[in-house]
């Protein structure tokens, strides 16, 4: 049987870790990214234990990410405006879950990721990875795409991995779905923890180089904190409702530069300990928080979405990249069927959204029940405690294992 030829849109977090999974033998695999160079923005990211088993053990990138400064998330501190810590849940997942809670810069996980996927220093094909290369529609029956140059490729598979405004989403569904706001706005940014150090307010309340994600809450609004590079740098995410931002609905960028003087308005009622990092800060992001309503099917033909092209979630699980690096993993996982004959492209694809899909979209439900009150909507399978939650989220060994404890059981 002829090498599978793989397109995927999309070169972030899950397109770059799909590369990763299926790069295998003679398969052929392109990325398209519609950005130049790498738009990967100043923010930390942490993996659940779910995803850095896989990213960290299965792929073999634990020692490249700690070259590049990766921590172990040790605990989850809550602080009242007061400085007062308010509670400590230990993370320590090793033992439970077979996996640490990872904390990187973004960027620093992307180049990992890419450089795994595209050097010819690991077994498989390298991937081609194209930039500049927008994609603006897909032919998902007969795995054909075409660029925004006018070029027109094809393929056996196409991923959608293009994020929450996915062009492929609109291919697999007949119908153009966007992603909704929550209600929330997040501003990120990054500060040298030298600097934080000079500051004896802050300082006497979060020391900011300890292996810990620190939230300071607010009546309505929130700051979420945590180191990256060994301690060097500190991120900082600063949740506001969104008539704070004042963004206009007409404005189409979800992912802005924010407005530092609006911002520190925002944050006026919190103390001057706590307004530290953001008077600190020297470029601010902001990103409306949108999610996705659970699609109705994620695979047509020869065309499958992954990531958030699939079922963007709110951050506050922490599960976005860490669903879509499960997706990867079951791409891989999967389509090692392919070169045995038996299913079809088509075939496998349904059976990875089957195997997906009620995994996804109950971890998406309780990403937006954790947000409330900002997002009132709920859902019953939301209704889990924490506890229970984190059980669910961080207990899984893969796809394969995960379709055998789960998904047989419902057939
Ligand atoms: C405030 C905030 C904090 C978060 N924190 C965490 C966290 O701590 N842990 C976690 O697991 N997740 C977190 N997430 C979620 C996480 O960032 C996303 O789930 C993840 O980045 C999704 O990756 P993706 O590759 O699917 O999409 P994206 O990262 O959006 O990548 C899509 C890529 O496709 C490209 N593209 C788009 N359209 C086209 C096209 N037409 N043609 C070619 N290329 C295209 C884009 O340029 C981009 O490179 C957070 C999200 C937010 C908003």
């Amino acid at each position: 049987m002829a090498p599978l030829e793989i397109i995927i849109v999309g070169g972030g977090i899950a397109g770059l870790a799909a590369a990763i999974a299926l790069r295998k033998g003679h398969r052929q695999i392109t990325i398209l990214e519609q950005s130049p160079i790498s738009q990967e923005i100043g923010a930390t990211i942490s993996l659940q234990p779910n995803a850095s088993k896989i990213v960290e053990g299965q792929w073999g990138l634990s020692t490249a990410l700690q070259e590049m400064g990766s921590m172990v998330d040790d605990a989850f501190e809550v602080y009242d405006l007061d400085g007062i810590r308010q509670m400590r849940i230990p993370l320590a997942t090793k033992e439970k879950y077979g996996a640490e809670r990872m904390m990187y810069h973004r960027a620093d996980l992307h180049q990992v990721l890419r450089e795994r996927a595209t050097s010819p220093s690991f077994p498989g094909r390298p991937t081609n990875l194209r930039v500049s290369s927008r994609v603006v529609s897909c032919d998902c029956e007969k795995g054909i795409v075409r660029l925004a140059s006018g070029e027109i490729l094809t393929a056996d598979l196409v991923i959608g991995a293009d994020g929450i405004k996915s062009v492929i989403r609109k291919s697999v569904l007949g119908k153009e779905i966007i992603a909704s706001p929550t209600g929330l706005s997040a501003y990120r940014m990054m500060i040298p923890v030298e600097e934080l150090e000079k500051n004896p307010d802050f300082a006497r309340v979060i020391n900011p180089r300890k292996s810990c994600t620190t939230m300071v809450v607010g009546r309505d609004r929130r700051l979420i904190m945590g180191p990256a590079r060994s301690g060097s740098i500190y991120g900082v995410v600063a949740l506001v409702p969104d008539e704070n931002m004042e963004e206009s609905s007409a404005n189409t960028s979800w992912t802005t530069t924010g407005d530092h003087g609006k911002m520190l308005s925002s944050f006026a009622d919190f103390p001057v300990w706590a307004q530290t990092p953001l008077r600190l800060a020297e470029k601010v992001g902001l990103w409306q928080l949108r999610d996705l309503n659970p699609l109705s099917t994620w695979c047509r033909g020869r065309g499958i979405l992954i990531g958030d092209a699939a079922h963007a979630m709110l951050p506050t699980q922490g599960q976005g990249a860490s669903q879509a690096i499960e997706d990867a993993e079951a791409l891989g996982a999967f389509f090692d069927q392919f070169e045995s004959g038996t299913d079809s492209v088509v075939e496998i694809n349904r059976d990875i959204f089957e195997c997906r899909y009620d995994r996804a979209t109950t971890i998406q439900a309780y990403s937006r029940q954790a947000a409330k009150p900002a997002t009132e909507e709920g859902d019953k399978k939301a209704k889990m405690n924490p506890a229970e939650f984190m059980d669910y989220n961080c207990s899984y060994s893969g796809a394969l294992d995960w379709k055998m404890r789960h998904v047989a059981t419902m057939i």
